[in-house]
């Protein structure tokens, strides 16, 4: 197999599509319900698609919604199903992503990179630097964040689109390259015409450090305590009052503290009040709960309902509930399903060179929900670090490996899936 896809031409390519990308605003808005959520992602969106076309691309929609959704045909005698290639349009609203002015640190020599505006990027604090010494690292300039998240993906796509222009002899089956907006706010898959898609499986551009591939993440669930006190005013209420207040900072107190994000990371899972509000005669507490197996989820749903019923042994004037819902569960179960997306993915990650590393996520994915939704997405990495903020950072090989794992799947695909594959259903929303 055309393993090292001519890596010079390669890198020049995605780096210059990444210094591009990350300059267009693309920041999302989760105050904003419209999708997508700020109409300056179209920018990037249509951008690229007259790039695909360019390319040769003839089949390119820009959606109502602001997905872009290409389909390349497959070679000639390539029967396989199709095969999604997903990246998202959007950047982080936690921090600026206007006028991003990327730097480029060719060479890097192991030292402490003075980013700009008096951040440094440490190898002290950030160990990871020390895996890049003589490769070329990119950078913001310390006043934005960078993009890497997830131009980094949108980028690799495009040069995978480029190099199979450009290499007509490359077999491959149909191909679906999809940008989607709003993922930053959770929203991604949300208008994403599913069932208008070629592709039954799929793959996300969008992970971290060169190798990793995320193919298990949280099952999540929110909850909300409602607490009914018992009004009367303060200054005859001894021995009747029951102030919801004071008996949410109860509730509060008799989480776990040694199962909150704060404390716990690897498999472990937790509750996390994300939200409280009310006065003394109502309060209501709002919870995010997260764990890799649901069952655990569930466990902490009824303990939640246990302290409720024993707020209300002690306090019977109280009245106190809990309701929860499923917000994503774990891919695994449903991807182990289909081993040999899970096993081509690697062995496509291992003739780039790295080992590929399966990295269990705390926190979910588009790749997530659209598994859940009934279309395998395992999520491999996009090569960048310290997502979301200034600090952000990508090595530009990363780039290129995660340009050459999507040519090498593609081969692979063409190669060992045959058109016989069972395919996945649809699930209803
Ligand atoms: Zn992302």
């Amino acid at each position: 197999m055309d393993t090292h896809h001519n890596r010079e031409h390669l890198a020049a390519d995605v780096q210059e599509r990444f210094l591009r990308y990350v300059r267009v605003h693309t920041t999302s808005d989760r105050h904003e319900d419209a999708t997508p959520s700020s109409k300056r992602q179209f920018d990037l969106a249509n951008l690229l698609a007259d790039e695909l076309r360019s390319l040769g691309v003839t089949d390119v929609t820009v959606t109502e919604f602001c997905y872009v959704i290409a389909r390349i045909p497959a070679t000639d005698g390539v029967a396989s199903p199709a095969l999604a290639f997903l990246a998202h349009l959007d950047t982080a609203p936690d921090s600026s992503g206007e006028n991003v002015h990327p730097r480029v640190w060719e060479n890097y020599d192991g030292s402490t990179i003075e980013i700009g505006n008096g951040l440094r990027l440490d190898p002290a604090e950030y160990p990871d630097l020390s895996r890049f010494v003589g490769e070329t690292i990119i950078t913001a300039d310390g006043t934005t964040l960078l993009g890497a998240d997830d131009k980094a993906g949108v980028a690799e796509i495009m040069a995978a689109v480029k190099y199979l222009a450009d290499h007509p002899d490359l077999p491959h089956p149909e191909l679906e390259v999809i940008f989607t907006p709003d993922e930053e706010i959770g929203r991604g898959v949300d208008k994403l015409p599913l069932d208008q898609l070629h592709a039954r499986f799929g793959y996300t551009m969008d992970g971290g450090i060169e190798g990793s591939i995320e193919a298990e993440c949280f099952s999540a669930y929110a909850a909300r305590v409602e607490i009914e006190g018992y009004v009367i005013h303060p200054g005859s209420a001894r021995g009747k009052m029951v102030n919801a207040v004071a008996l949410a900072g109860r509730f509060l107190a008799m989480l776990p503290q040694t199962e909150a994000p704060e404390t716990t990371d690897g498999r472990d899972g937790f509750y996390c009040p994300v939200e409280v509000h009310g006065d003394y005669g109502k309060a209501t507490i709002d919870l995010i709960i997260r764990d890799f197996e649901e069952s655990e989820v569930k466990r902490r749903i009824a303990y939640l309902e246990h302290l409720a019923g024993s707020l209300e042994q002690a306090y019977p004037r109280s009245r106190v509930s809990v309701t929860s819902r499923k917000q994503y569960l774990n891919m695994r179960d449903k991807l182990q399903q289909y081993p040999f997306a899970l096993d081509l993915v690697q062995r496509a990650v291992a003739e780039t060179g790295v080992t590929p590393v399966m990295e269990p996520i705390r926190g979910g994915t588009d790749g997530a929900r659209l598994t859940e939704m009934g279309m395998p997405t395992p999520n491999i990495f996009a090569g960048g670090l310290n997502f979301h903020g200034p600090y952000e950072w990508i090595p530009v090989r990363s780039m290129v490996r995660a340009t050459e794992t999507i040519l090498n799947l593609v081969q692979m695909w063409a190669a060992e899936v045959p058109a016989s594959t069972p395919l996945p259903k649809l699930e209803p929303r």
